[in-house]
């Protein structure tokens, strides 16, 4: 009796953990197998047709990522062991980190800058929903009032934008100069991310970049609400990737010969020591010294998450700077394809480009607004919030010629992927005044 009771017992529970299983996992399994190969296939094909536009405005076209926490942080351990190979592998030009500061005074520049491996490096600082690059030495005290830091470090040539969009800010403040438009963390925040979560860990490297493109969706409200603000004075829009590198499980030596074990946000969760038992979990230490690694986040695929692609003289924050607060930049979802050679510009009636991305143009000096792209894919122009023009789904080029009125005009370019025209570049507006 006792005996077929046990039986039925462990019967019952194992079938329920096979159950469970099969309910966590089978999604993981069905994309690594159907779906993520498809999408890979449709990148693949769609890059065949990348066709560079021939160059029409003056500027080089730089990628970079805004909005990086390193090892400064205290939710990150991200060392340059780990940026500058992301960086390279992702074809990034530039890294504005944001690490958050030990208390309330904050003194710049710190941790990494300037060039490593040819990855240009500036350092900034997010606190209290700022992202801001002194972009030189600064002594922020973050216990003062938040309108007159941002003053000071503007005033200063520094540049201020807001971070964590969906979150209040003082919006009126007529120091900040742009605010990210899309924030990967932000992203994350309307969907639970176990089910995401367990696709990564089915997923690893090979498609952990779709299985974390599940989290994307179009951030609507965030996009009009800058609208809005653009209509009143110039607000730049940026991408955040937030990139932590920390959602993670590694472990590694400690000096004493035990092992630490760190977990999501960078925490350290426990310590052991290495037994007979254990040691098959740990392999040689890698450049940062981890000998274990079970990775959900990582800089490379933020990297090519979501890219800011600014128009710049050369490649140094003075340049990256100057024309960051001009708004000369579009974002891309790289992963979906690479946008370098997107240009978006207004001409007049002889065909001279009278301004590009984030600058002012008279009424009377625009004819035409004009954008190509090196991937056929859905133009939107977009004036003051509301689309008005739209291309043909696989166009490379598009030139509006209507009655052009004050405002704002925007671009968003949609790629047809699997049917789906899925937002892939969002640019700065031009401003018609
Ligand atoms: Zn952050």
């Amino acid at each position: 009796m006792i005996k077929r009771f046990f039986k039925y017992l462990f019967l019952g529970i194992g079938g329920l953990l096979a159950f469970l299983f099969i309910i966590l996992f089978t999604p993981g399994i069905w994309h690594h197998w159907i779906t993520y190969p498809g999408y890979e296939k449709e990148v693949q094909a769609l890059a065949t047709l990348r066709k560079a536009p021939t160059r029409q405005i003056k500027l080089n076209t730089y990628r970079g990522v805004m909005h990086v926490h390193s090892y400064l942080s205290h939710d990150s351990r991200g060392t340059l062991d780990d940026l500058i190979p992301a960086a390279k592998k992702d074809g990034i030009d530039f890294i504005f980190l944001t690490d958050h500061p030990h208390g309330d005074i904050d003194t710049l520049p710190k941790g990494y800058r300037g060039f490593h491996d040819g990855v240009l490096i500036e350092p900034g600082t997010e606190k209290q929903g700022f992202c801001t690059w002194p972009l030189g030495p600064a002594i922020i005290n973050w216990n003062s009032n938040k309108d007159s830091i941002a003053k000071k470090i503007v005033s200063n040539g520094g540049m201020v934008l807001y971070a964590h969009t969906e979150e209040p800010h003082n919006w009126i403040n007529p120091d900040y100069q742009g605010m990210e438009i899309y924030n990967f963390h932000t992203d994350t925040k309307d969907q639970s991310p176990i089910p995401i979560l367990l696709d990564v860990l089915v997923n690893g490297s090979k498609y952990r970049h779709w299985a974390l493109r599940q989290f994307f969706n179009p951030q609507t409200p965030i996009l009009a609400h800058w609208d809005s603000l653009n209509n009143k004075r110039k607000i730049v829009g940026f991408s955040a990737i937030d990139a932590h590198e920390n959602q993670n499980l590694r472990a590694r030596y400690l000096s004493d010969g035990r092992i630490q074990w760190v977990g999501n946000n960078a925490h350290n969760i426990d310590t052991m020591k290495v037994t007979f038992w254990n040691k098959w979990l740990f392999s040689a230490p890698d450049k940062s010294g981890w000998v274990f690694k079970l990775l959900v986040d990582t800089y490379e695929t933020g990297f090519n998450y979501v890219t800011n692609y600014v128009m710049a003289d050369s490649l140094s924050t003075s340049s990256l700077s100057k024309n960051m607060k001009l708004g000369h930049l579009f974002i891309a979802f790289k992963s979906l394809g690479d946008a370098k050679g997107f240009q978006f510009y207004g001409s007049n009636n002889k065909d001279s480009i009278m301004g590009i991305v984030g600058d002012s143009i008279k009424i009377d000096q625009v004819k035409n607004l004009t954008a190509f792209s090196p991937l056929p894919g859905l133009f939107k122009l977009i004036h003051n919030g509301k689309t008005v023009s739209t291309s043909s789904e696989k166009a490379y080029e598009f030139t509006f010629s209507n009655t052009i009125e004050k405002g704002t005009y925007r671009i968003e370019m949609d790629l047809n992927l699997q049917g789906k025209l899925i937002p892939w570049i969002y640019t700065n507006p031009i401003y018609i005044y």
